[in-house]
């Protein structure tokens, strides 16, 4: 293991434990008084932080990206590492004029930050992070916890504010990510991951198809976009696999299934 990585990790883990004494978020509750069909327009347009929203010591603790070696995941127990959060101040001010544009759409405190883990390309833990709707949170966590139980390699899980909140440089790092306050790609309407209720997985191997003009986003998945039955990739999502059932199970559509109608296949993307 890289020598900064595994400072990294045990750093990590050190504040993780400290937070375990300190304080522990339990997951959010379902949010009885949200609309069945929840759009920009029907949120609040004001800005202020809720005191939900205060600073907590947790949250900044969190590093996405970073490996962890197996006796440090051992140690501190993976149940505790899969958390729900509020947005507070520092992941306000850092989303702030990226993936969230204050005064616009969803309040933040509709928002919530995942903190989970994740195996990567090369069949390592690492840990990740994904805000998405309150209204989804706990089926997220629910979705995560058994795609890593069962080993399902995702490449990366960081915010899109990473990449500038730019969805094309996200989809090209083969970035999974989720809320992101941005009009569908070649039109004027907001997307569901405005709202924070769409997800893509791995969008490098489940690009978007344009059917009429034919292109590919992100360019990188090219080779992923058609022929997909006879391609065995771990990261290609497939009707009937584990991660397609899953967000199934949880009443998310797959862009993979949309008609022909739509004008487009977006085999990355799970909304409610
Ligand atoms: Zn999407």
């Amino acid at each position: 293991m890289d020598c900064m990585i595994e400072i990294r990790s045990w750093l990590l883990a050190l504040g993780v434990m400290l937070l375990q004494v300190s304080c522990c978020r339990t997951p959010a509750a379902a949010d009885s008084t949200a609309t069945a069909d929840e759009s920009p327009a029907d949120t609040c347009l004001t800005d202020t932080v809720p005191p939900a929203c205060s600073v907590t010591a947790e949250a900044a603790t969190w590093q996405a990206g970073i490996v962890l070696d197996p006796l440090t995941i051992q140690k501190l127990n993976a149940d505790s590492l899969f958390k729900i959060r509020a947005i507070d101040s520092t992941l306000l001010q850092r989303i702030s004029g990226r993936s969230y544009q204050p005064g616009l759409g969803l309040h933040v405190s509709r928002l919530r930050y995942l903190q989970l883990l994740h195996i990567n390309a090369e069949g390592r833990t690492q840990t990740g992070e994904l805000i998405c709707n309150r209204r989804i949170a706990s089926d997220l966590l629910q979705i995560f916890r058994t795609l890593y139980d069962s080993a399902y390699v995702i490449e990366r899980m960081v915010l899109v504010d990473d990449y500038e909140a730019d969805d094309l440089r996200s989809m090209a790092a083969n970035n999974t990510s989720c809320f992101n306050y941005r009009t569908v790609s070649g039109t004027g309407r907001l997307s569901r991951h405005a709202t924070g209720m769409a997800v893509d997985i791995n969008p490098r191997y489940n690009p978007c198809i344009d059917l009429r003009s034919g292109s590919v986003q992100p360019a990188a998945g090219a080779p992923y976009a058609h022929d997909r039955d006879t391609c065995t990739h771990p990261m290609l999502i497939r009707r009937g696999d584990l991660c397609h059932r899953l967000f199934r199970q949880y009443g998310f559509r797959w862009g993979g299934d949309w008609p022909a109608s739509v004008g487009k296949r977006d085999y990355q993307h799970f909304a409610r």
